[in-house]
C-alpha cells in the first residue's frame, strides 16, 4: 500500500546510542545498552477499534488508509515496514519513593522514528505488543479496558492543550489476556488490545537514572548528549553547564505540564520517575483519574490509597521530588551541587508563576498580582471544598454568574449551585459561602470594568466543559467489552472540542452519576492493565 510504504523513517535513537540485539525475550539485566532490538509478537485476529484522524494527518495517513487491512497488520505488530527498527528501551525508576532498579519497556515496543508532515521526528510505539527482555514475570500484553483509557485520555488531553504523548490507533488483537483486576485472587480472561502511541521521544527520567545507578557514566553521557542534540538543540553540548541547562528546561516543561493537570482536574496516579517524560509530556496512562467533586486529597490509584502519595494536590511537589532524582542522575556529569539545586528552585518558582496565572485565567483575571484577586482565588478553592462540589461544572458555570449590581444575591449565585452534589443538605453557612463568593467575584469584575462577552470567551477557553470523567470511560469500556465500540468513537468526537458548547451532547455535561461514586473503574483503579 502506497501511503504506508511512503512513511520515511530516520531512527536516530537506535542509530546513535548503544543497544543490543536481543535475540530472545528472556528477562534479564541489560547492561551498557539503551535498548534491546526486539520484534512485536504476532497476534491472531487484529481489528481496528478507533483511530485519531489528527495523528493520522500528522503522519500523512488518511482515515481510509488507516482502516486498510495492511495498516492493521503493521500496527498490530504482525508485520514490520521497511525502515522500522523495533526495540524496547532500558530504564530504571523510583516507584512510590523507592529505587526499583531496572524496569524498562516491559510491554511497549517502539517501531521507529517516522518523519511527520512538518519534518519532525515521531517515535511510533506499540503498547501491549508482547514480551521484551524487560517484561520480568509479566506477559507484555495489554487489555482492552486499559487501552481504551489510554487511547481516549491521551487524545482528550491534547485537545485540552495539556502536553501529552498521542495515540494513533487502538486495536483489539483477537487474543485473550488474563488479569486479576482487583489483585484479589480472581484472574479472568479479557480481550487483548494494542495502542499505537506517538511522541517525539518516550525517554523518561528513569532512562538516565539506570545508568547513573550503575556508575555507567559513558552511556549516561551518550544518552544526555543525544537528548540535548535531538530535543534541545538550542543548548550547547559538551560542558557541565549543558546538563544543568537540560535539567532546568525539563523542570520548566514539567512545571507547565503539572499546572495544566491542576487546571483541568487530572490526577496521573503513578508519578514514578519511570513515568516522567524528559519532554514534559503526560506519559503512561494507567490508573489516572479526573476529579469530579473537588478533593485535593483524592487519588484514583488503589495501590496508593494508604499514603496517597500521588493525590491531586500533591502532584506539584512530587514532580519536584522526581526532578531531584533526575538531578542526582545528572550529577556525575556536572559534579557541582549548587547549579543543580538552582535548577530545582527554578522549577518551583516557575510552577508557582504558571499556576497562579492559570488560576487567574480560571477566574477571568489576567494575573493574581492584586491582593483582592489573590484572595478571590483562595476563596474559590475554599468554597469548592465547603460541600461536595463538582470541579468542572463549578468553573464552567462561574462565567454564567450574573454580574449586574442590582441582581438578587441568591439569584446571582444560582449557576454555581448546579455544581453542588447535594444542595438540599447544605447548611445556611455553606450556602452563604457560595453566595458571598459569587458576590465578591462579580463586584471585582464590575470594578475592573470587565466586558461580559470577552470574559465569557476567555473563561470558557480555560475552563473546559467536557473532560473524560472516569464514569464516561467506564461506560465506553463496558459497551466495548460487550462488542459495541461506538461509545469510544463518540467520546473521541466529544473530547475533540472540550471548550465548545455541544448542545446535542449536553448529557455528558453533568455531575458524576450516583452509581459511579464508588464503582471500580470509576473511582477506584488498580495498576492491573
Ligand atoms: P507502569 O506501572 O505501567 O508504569 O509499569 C511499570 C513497569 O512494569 C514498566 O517497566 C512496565 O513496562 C512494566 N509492566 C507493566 N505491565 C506489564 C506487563 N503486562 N507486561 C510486562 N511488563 C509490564
Ligand atoms: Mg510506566
Amino acid at each position: 500500500m502506497l501511503a504506508l510504504d511512503e512513511l520515511r523513517f530516520n531512527n536516530r535513537f537506535t542509530a546513535s546510542l548503544p543497544g543490543e540485539d536481543a535475540g530472545d525475550t528472556v528477562s534479564r539485566q541489560v547492561v551498557g545498552a539503551c535498548y534491546s532490538r526486539i520484534s512485536p509478537a504476532p497476534v491472531s485476529r487484529p481489528k481496528l477499534v478507533a483511530h485519531s484522524s489528527e495523528v493520522g494527518e500528522l503522519l500523512g495517513l488518511t482515515s481510509e488508509e488507516i482502516q486498510d487491512a495492511e495498516f492493521v497488520d503493521v500496527f498490530s505488530g504482525n508485520r514490520l515496514l521497511n525502515g522500522m527498527d523495533s526495540h524496547a528501551t532500558c530504564y530504571g525508576g523510583h516507584q512510590f519513593g523507592n529505587w526499583a532498579g531496572q524496569l524498562g519497556d516491559g510491554r511497549a515496543i517502539a517501531l521507529g522514528e517516522v518523519i511527520d508532515v512538518n519534518g519532525d521526528h515521531q517515535m511510533l510505539q506499540l503498547k501491549g505488543a508482547g514480551p521484551t527482555p524487560y517484561s520480568r514475570s509479566a506477559d507484555g500484553l495489554a487489555v482492552l479496558r486499559s487501552s481504551i483509557r489510554e487511547f481516549l485520555c491521551s487524545e482528550a488531553m491534547h485537545h485540552l492543550r495539556v502536553p501529552t504523548t498521542r495515540a494513533l490507533c487502538l486495536l483489539t488483537t483477537g487474543d485473550q489476556v488474563v488479569r486479576d483486576v482487583l489483585y484479589d485472587g480472581n484472574p479472568a480472561p479479557e480481550p487483548g488490545a494494542i495502542v499505537c502511541r506517538v511522541a517525539p521521544s518516550f525517554i523518561r527520567f528513569g532512562n538516565f537514572e539506570i545508568f547513573a545507578s550503575r556508575g555507567d557514566l559513558t552511556t549516561l553521557k551518550k544518552l544526555a548528549d543525544f537528548v540535548l542534540r535531538t530535543e534541545f538543540p538550542h543548548i550547547e553540548v559538551g560542558t557541565p553547564a549543558s546538563y544543568v541547562e537540560l535539567l532546568k528546561e525539563v523542570g520548566e516543561r514539567t512545571a507547565d505540564m503539572v499546572a495544566e493537570w491542576l487546571r483541568v482536574g487530572f490526577v496521573h496516579g503513578v508519578m514514578n520517575t519511570d513515568n516522567m517524560s524528559i519532554l514534559g509530556l503526560t506519559i503512561d496512562y494507567g490508573p489516572y483519574g479526573w476529579l469530579d467533586n473537588y478533593d485535593p486529597n483524592w487519588t484514583p490509584n488503589t495501590t496508593d490509597f494508604q499514603h496517597r502519595r500521588y493525590r491531586y494536590g500533591n502532584q506539584p511537589s512530587i514532580a519536584q521530588w522526581n526532578l531531584v532524582q533526575l538531578a542526582n542522575a545528572l550529577y556525575p556529569l556536572v559534579e557541582e551541587v549548587e547549579p543543580l539545586q538552582d535548577a530545582i528552585a527554578n522549577y518551583t518558582s516557575r510552577f508557582e508563576l504558571v499556576w497562579s496565572r492559570m488560576l487567574a485565567a480560571k477566574l477571568g483575571f489576567l494575573n493574581l498580582d492584586d491582593d483582592k484577586d489573590k484572595s478571590l482565588a483562595e476563596e474559590a478553592l475554599a468554597v469548592l471544598q465547603t460541600v461536595e462540589t463538582d470541579m468542572t461544572v463549578f468553573w464552567r458555570e462561574l462565567a454564567k454568574v450574573n454580574r449586574t449590581a442590582t441582581v438578587d444575591k441568591l439569584e446571582r449565585c444560582q449557576p454555581l449551585m448546579n455544581a453542588v452534589y447535594q444542595p438540599g443538605s447544605m447548611t445556611s453557612d455553606q450556602r452563604a459561602s457560595f453566595v458571598e463568593f459569587a458576590d465578591n467575584w462579580s463586584a471585582r469584575h464590575r470594578e475592573l470594568g470587565s466586558d461580559d462577552n470577552e470574559l465569557a470567551v476567555s473563561m470558557n477557553a480555560t475552563n473546559p466543559k467536557y473532560v473524560l470523567r472516569n464514569y464516561m470511560a467506564q461506560l465506553a469500556i463496558e459497551k466495548a467489552e460487550a462488542g459495541d465500540t461506538s461509545l469510544v468513537n463518540e467520546l473521541l468526537d466529544l473530547l475533540r472540542y472540550p471548550y465548545e458548547e455541544q448542545p446535542e451532547r449536553d448529557h455528558f455535561y453533568t455531575l458524576r452519576p450516583d452509581w459511579a461514586r464508588t464503582k471500580i473503574g470509576c473511582s477506584q483503579l488498580s495498576c492491573s492493565s
